[in-house]
């Protein structure tokens, strides 16, 4: 699993393999998460997920 962000609306997601295309706004300014922003996204998941 890679963890990615769009550098232009911010939307963090999942994929199995690689993605170009965010899928919120669908601009190809993709780009894996660095580590500050994935912890950030595992806290949102899990409170999501309550
Ligand atoms: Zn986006």
């Amino acid at each position: 699993m890679k963890y990615y962000i769009c550098d232009s609306c911010h939307f963090q997601f999942e994929r199995t393999g690689e993605c170009e295309n965010c899928p919120d706004c669908g601009k190809e300014c993709v780009r894996e998460s660095n580590e500050a922003e994935l912890a950030e996204y595992m806290k949102l998941k899990k409170e999501f997920n309550k």
